[in-house]
């Protein structure tokens, strides 16, 4: 176990959790923007950080675009000056549903192949929690890109995480790679709040059977079992569709099951 007595606290923010997953596609940033936009419906000061570079979703399913991202001075000072920063020298978060949003997405382009090195990774994310004028915030909610390497080192080393929360879908071969990620989140003394399970069953619109998706044998009995379930969203197209066109399932079918699963989620982080 590491030690983490250097592990800086944001002043600016009550309440910081990490949206993590073993495996990309499982629906990490859908939750991650659907919590934020849920939390802020409920009337909190909302941050959202993507910190996900091989895959920058949010800025897509929120229907923010990087020019509007760069108003303000833009100005990345180096750490050292962190502190003294003039909030109106900092980067200016993007106001999207109530919530404030930052995405190491405007910082690349869009169809841009290549990621930004792992070791630049961790410096990108200090940069954006230090040189972001987000205001003070009840939460910030920061995702994660799967697996177990930048900048989730980073963040573990140096800041105080008060939670993470682990999405996967029912699969074994996800819950298993979500299970490195639970080991990761413990050796950094990180409270794991708990998991939520995505694509979990489909409601055929036309017979009305709930049909799995996934193949889960259980056979293989992974930590996360001994997780508090926060919630099983179940797949759903049109959450999809909204989803592309910057709508989150919160906002555009809060009737859903899928809305549902990720309100009732919310109220337990
Ligand atoms: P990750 O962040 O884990 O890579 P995403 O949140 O980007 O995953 O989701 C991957 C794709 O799956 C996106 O197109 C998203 O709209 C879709 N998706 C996620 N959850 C659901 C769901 N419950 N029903 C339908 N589509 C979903």
């Amino acid at each position: 176990m590491v030690e983490h007595t250097q592990r800086a606290r944001l002043d600016y923010v009550n309440t910081v959790f990490v949206v993590g997953s073993g495996k990309g596609g499982v629906g990490k940033s859908t939750v991650s923007v659907n919590l934020a936009v849920a939390l802020a419906q409920r009337g909190a000061s909302v941050g959202l950080l993507d910190g996900d570079a091989y895959g920058p979703s949010i800025p897509l399913m929120l229907g923010v675009r990087k020019r509007a991202a760069s108003q303000g001075t833009g100005a990345v000072l180096p750490l050292a000056e962190r502190k003294e920063i003039a909030p109106e020298k900092k980067l200016q978060p993007l106001l999207r549903y109530g919530v404030k949003v930052m995405s190491v997405g405007f910082f690349i382009g869009e169809e841009q192949a290549v990621a930004p090195m792992p070791d630049v990774l961790g410096l990108l994310i200090r940069q954006l929690l230090y040189s972001v004028n987000w205001g003070e915030l009840d939460y910030l909610i920061i995702d994660l890109p799967p697996g177990t390497s930048e900048p989730q080192a980073t963040l573990c080393r140096e800041v105080q995480l008060d939670g993470a929360v682990l999405v996967t879908t029912p699969q074994d071969i996800a819950r298993i790679d979500t299970s490195k990620a639970l080991t990761m989140f413990k050796n950094g003394n990180v409270p794991v709040l708990g998991v939520i399970q995505n694509m979990d069953g489909f409601m055929c619109p036309h017979c009305g059977e709930r049909v799995e998706i996934f193949p889960q044998s259980r056979e293989a009995r992974v930590q996360l079992d001994d997780l508090p379930l926060l919630g099983r969203i179940p797949l759903d197209p049109s959450a999809a569709a909204y989803s592309d066109k910057g709508y989150p399932a919160v906002v555009s079918m809060p009737e859903s099951p899928v809305a549902q699963a990720l309100v009732d989620a919310a109220e337990q982080v």
